[in-house]
């Protein structure tokens, strides 16, 4: 399946769209989800055209795959989430129910997140 550069993150990527904007560098963005599940609901996308964590390791340069990572460190460290604890999610294909076809990582915090899955 080819990248759909109509996505709704392509068009946040591009400016089409707006964002509430927490971080930006060369290899990552970082904003807030709009239907926050948490008090503390954060998405990091790569800038490159990658569907999934799978297509996004594969074909994504060390240097992408590098600042993709620190940038989701500089919004953690920025979130002050890390003395009470926080979960991320990244939520892949059809079975793992993802929505959005960009890959993207969210962070989750601000209050106890309970099980893993829903039970
Ligand atoms: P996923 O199921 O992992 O693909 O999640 C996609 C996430 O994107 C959901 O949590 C949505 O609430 C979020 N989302 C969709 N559209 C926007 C948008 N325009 N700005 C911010 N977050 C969005």
């Amino acid at each position: 399946m080819p990248y759909d550069s109509n996505n709704i993150f392509a068009k946040i990527l591009r400016g089409e769209i707006p964002c509430k904007k927490i971080y930006e560098d060369e290899f990552a963005l970082a904003f807030h989800d709009i239907h926050p599940q948490a008090p503390v609901h954060i998405l990091v996308i790569p800038k490159g055209p990658y569907i999934s964590k799978d297509d996004f390791i594969a074909t994504a340069s060390d240097e992408e795959i590098a600042g993709y990572e620190r940038g989701i460190g500089k919004v953690l460290q920025a979130s002050g989430l890390m003395s009470e604890g926080y979960r991320l999610i990244s939520n892949n294909g059809v079975n793992g129910g993802q929505e959005v076809p960009h890959y993207h990582v969210h962070i989750l915090g601000g209050r106890e997140l309970g099980p893993m899955l829903k039970q």
